[in-house]
């Protein structure tokens, strides 16, 4: 399962989740207010800074087609 980044609208928190695809573009629970208000940051592109790379590729245990 890929880690998406959210993003909490009611206290600006970051946090990361596993989720499934499927879930992915739902709303996440913030772990610091517990609103369901996070929403889910576009990781990779449309990130304006040079962030220091690295998490392109997917660091799992060989090629396994799953999916
Ligand atoms: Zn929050």
């Amino acid at each position: 399962m890929p880690i998406y980044e959210y993003r909490c609208k009611e206290c600006a928190a970051e946090f990361e989740q596993l989720r499934s695809m499927r879930e992915a573009d739902q709303n996440a629970t913030c772990p610091s207010c517990g609103s369901d208000q996070g929403e889910r940051k576009m990781s990779s592109f449309a990130s304006g800074g040079g962030n220091g790379g690295g998490g392109c590729a997917p660091s799992g245990g060989g090629g396994r087609g799953f999916r």
